[in-house]
């Protein structure tokens, strides 16, 4: 059996990464963390600080994000352009209340500053430092003035505040809301470029061209996100210089120790809903940079204009699930503090982060031990792919980068890397899909045809033992159009007449237009679905392309699949490896209740069979508190399941 390597970053890798000698200690890679965000406003400035933490204690919870400063300071600054909240009494120092009683209770605090908005007399006396819109206007929201990432705000003043902030008190981390220039207001009112000098110069220095018109141009948004890539670098330093132990948590990955990504919800946001939020954003975060956390946070309301409203608590529970089954930890944010008038998502919270408490050692140092890569793309692509792999059971990574590590098979769902032929080249299996050309020759293009509702005809059943009781799958976008195969697998039926009934297919041709190739290149070997199949399968969910899929996965898997189950396709499982216990996890997440955009309690599972690759002599369900019986051969171990309810985390050994 060969596997190919990936050539890129090869220092890096999905296996774990001894800290270095002498380094400061990393609470959030090496401990359990249960994060409670208690966003509160500036009239809460006068709340009692020990109830608040008790509250969080109870709950139980270990870490709390809770507000600093930027737009409102919660403690007596004395920077400049820097201001207390108008509600903290003379004298009080809600900031650092909370810090001692958290402390005293061992619950680290995390410290959360805005820069991106502040009041008008700063914009008086330092117009140069903020946000301009292409009419010259600043943007000014509910009084706030939305400072630019490029504005010396940002970039010097911020560092005496946060200076002030690090010297003063012992947090165990920063973390910034709206790193960065937005594109859009709370109320979605679109901000445009910023047309600041600063802006203006920097752009036109690196890009030699004016700003453009629109926020969405490429080279703008690469602009935007380098520009907070520059920010965060000498923010991470003055954070690290000054609290060495303490981290660095924001919304971007590069200079951070904690990635943070939010699962939550719009009124506006088009259906269909995304119900594996939290498995993409940890799975995608935690394979893309494992020396790094993530903490992806469950928003608790439904949207802007109704914060205190709560997502339905079936919701919350498997977000906070998907984030177990997936490394991270579990994290709830509430605007306002723990006393809510809508209780549901602390009360559908509360169970997970009581059963993370009882067995914390289970969450940390969790590597994935997955055997699959799955790259971003097009976003409805990658999405019919992931979902896809999830309802398949084949466990796999995210990664940004196709960094290190050897995979059985490396799945791109638009187009590919160049830097893939070199894995191909030396033993590795790649899946492409997409109507856009891999970077490297894999099959000859006749030429890229535009959107077709046309048909694929199934030639080779052997090949395809999911789609036997058909012959027909569905086209309904762009192909490449390849030049034809020998033996043909699938091939294109272009449109023909669909009605009235009396005339359909009358008229229908069959071509040698092929739906699929393979390619043996060098020791490995390419499958090239050369249309949107991930993106299709997302949006129509049709058996077809599902089967279509799996079975080309299959043909190409190397030694059969890594985890194989009777499981449903709305039970995600996954298989993480936590090195230094020597043992791996079979996470089982059941998101059964959700229904388009209902979320309700899952339906119990029964009897739900594993077989995984390796070898384990004994297996014990966490939530049963049950011990598994194991049987082993070929290399492989079965177990059985015997309930499964919403989670279920499956802890195997070797001895
Ligand atoms: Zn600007």
């Amino acid at each position: 059996m060969t596997k190919g390597t990936l050539p890129l970053a090869l220092t890096l890798s999905l296996a774990a990464a001894p800290a270095a000698a002498g380094a400061p200690p990393r609470w959030w890679l090496d401990e359990p963390v249960r994060l409670v965000q208690t966003n509160v406003r500036e009239v809460d400035s006068t709340l009692d600080a020990r109830r608040l933490v008790e509250q969080v204690a109870e709950f139980p919870a270990n870490t709390l994000l809770f507000n600093m400063g930027g737009i409102v300071a919660q403690y007596p600054t004395r920077v400049a352009f820097h201001y207390p909240s108008a509600h903290l009494p003379p004298g009080h120092d809600l900031f650092g209340e909370v810090l001692h009683e958290a402390h005293a209770r061992k619950i680290r605090v995390v410290g959360r500053f805005d820069l991106s908005k502040t009041q008008k007399p700063v914009f008086d006396a330092h117009p140069e430092w903020f946000f301009r819109r292409s009419t010259g206007e600043p943007a000014v929201y509910n009084g706030l003035y939305s400072a630019c990432i490029n504005g010396g705000y940002y970039r010097e003043h911020a560092l005496r505040i946060l200076g002030e902030a690090l010297e003063r008190y012992d947090v165990d981390g920063l973390f910034f809301n709206m790193f960065g220039n937005p594109s859009a207001d709370y109320s979605g009112r679109p901000m445009g470029p910023c047309h600041c000098d600063a802006c203006k110069a920097r752009f036109e220095v690196l890009y030699r061209r004016p700003l453009p018109e629109s926020d969405r141009d490429p080279e703008y948004r690469a602009f935007l996100a380098e520009s907070a890539r520059e920010v965060a670098a000498t923010i991470g330093e003055l954070i690290h210089r000054l609290r060495p132990g303490a981290a660095f948590l924001t919304y971007i990955a590069e200079h951070t120790d904690v990635i943070m990504h939010e699962s939550n919800t719009s009124v506006t946001r088009p259906l269909p809903q995304w119900p594996y939020s939290a498995s993409d954003n940890v799975n995608r975060s935690r394979s893309s940079q494992p020396d790094k956390m993530v903490i992806n946070l469950c928003m608790s309301f439904v949207d802007y204009p109704w914060r205190f409203v709560t997502v339905p608590p079936a919701e919350v529970r498997l977000r906070l699930h998907q984030s177990l089954a997936h490394g991270g930890p579990p994290a709830l944010a509430m605007l306002g503090t723990m006393d809510q008038e809508d209780r549901s998502a602390l009360l559908a919270a509360r169970p997970v982060f009581q059963w993370h408490a009882r067995h914390e050692d289970l969450y940390v140092g969790q590597r994935s031990a997955a055997r699959v890569l799955l790259l971003p793309g097009e976003r409805d692509s990658y999405r019919g792919i992931f979902r896809l792999l999830s309802e398949q059971h084949i466990p796999f990574a995210v990664s940004d980068a196709p960094a290190g590590g050897a995979w059985d098979l490396v799945i791109a769902p638009r187009g590919a890397p160049a830097e893939l032929e070199r894995f191909v080249r030396d033993g590795g299996r790649l899946l492409v899909a997409g109507a856009v050309e891999p970077a490297f020759p894999v099959r000859p293009v006749v030429a890229r045809r535009p959107h077709t509702q046309g048909s694929w005809r199934i030639h080779d059943h052997a090949l395809f033992p999911s789609l036997a009781n058909t012959n027909l799958l569905f086209l309904d976008g762009e192909y490449a159009e390849l030049s034809p195969l020998e033996k043909p697998l699938l091939t294109l039926v272009p449109p023909a007449m669909f009605g009235p009934p009396e005339k359909v297919w009358v008229d229908k041709l069959e071509t040698d237009i092929p739906g699929l190739a393979f390619a043996d290149i060098g020791r490995g070997r390419v499958a090239w679905i050369p249309w949107d199949v991930g993106g299709l399968y997302y949006r129509h969910s049709s058996p077809g392309h599902a089967g279509l899929i799996a079975d080309v996965i299959d043909s190409l898997l190397p030694s059969g699949r890594q985890l194989r189950t009777n499981a449903h396709p709305l039970v995600e499982v996954t298989v993480m490896r936590q090195f230094e216990q020597d043992r791996t996890l079979v996470h089982l997440v059941n998101a059964s209740g959700h229904a388009d955009t209902a979320y309700f309690e899952p339906i119990e599972m029964r009897d739900v069979a594993i077989d995984l690759a390796g070898d384990f002599t004994r297996a014990r369900a966490m939530r049963l508190g049950e011990a598994l019986a194991v049987t082993r051969s070929g290399g492989r171990s079965r177990f059985t399941l015997p309930r499964l309810g919403a989670y279920e985390v499956v802890v195997l050994g070797a001895r």
